[in-house]
């Protein structure tokens, strides 16, 4: 397994609407595994493909906590069958806009269709973060990031300090390819 490295927002690929999978082959498999220790590396609970630069509709959760038993889920071709008339609002991050938060209001459960990593089609029904989580990692598929769920004006705002972030990056990354 590898640990591979993450796009930060603004970055075009991040805006991209991700094909399907037509077969969850070994080298998919590798893939899922790889964004897998990716997330638990950052540390995060769930990364979609755009994010390490595979525009493929594939996602990896975990929400399960740090000290109890990994609950790993990856999925390629995620679906949404149900979703509750009942909204919930978390507090999302995302670790391609690091260190920004906001609330999201999202429908608080949902019921998916996805292939496993065995190429099976299942079905599971979440709620709570889980149910948060997904929905989030989904709309990496659609190009779509947690801030487009919220106020322009609180988008701008952190994407203009992500920008200037990356911008003063630069001088130190010519000096770490040396
Ligand atoms: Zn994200």
């Amino acid at each position: 397994m590898a640990i591979l490295p993450i796009i930060t927002a603004p970055d075009p690929r991040l805006k991209k609407v991700c094909k399907p999978v037509e077969t969850v082959d070994p080298e998919t498999r590798r893939l899922m595994e790889d964004m897998l220790e990716t997330m638990y590396a950052a540390p995060g609970i769930g990364l979609a493909a755009p994010q390490v630069g595979v525009l493929r509709r594939i996602i990896v959760v975990d929400v399960s906590k740090e000290d109890g038993q990994r609950q790993p889920h990856m999925m390629a071709n995620p679906e949404l069958i149900r979703v509750s008339d009942e909204d919930t609002s978390y507090e999302e991050g995302c670790l391609s806009l690091p260190e920004h938060y906001a609330e999201v209001v999202r429908p608080a459960e949902i019921k998916l269709r996805y292939i496993d990593k065995e190429n099976e089609i299942r079905e599971m029904a979440a709620d709570g973060v889980l149910a948060t989580c997904i929905q989030h990692e989904m709309d990496h598929l659609e190009g779509i990031l947690f801030v487009d769920h919220i106020s322009a004006l609180k988008r701008n705002m952190i994407l203009r300090r992500l920008l200037k972030s990356k911008r003063a990056d630069k001088p130190m990354a010519k000096y770490a390819t040396v």
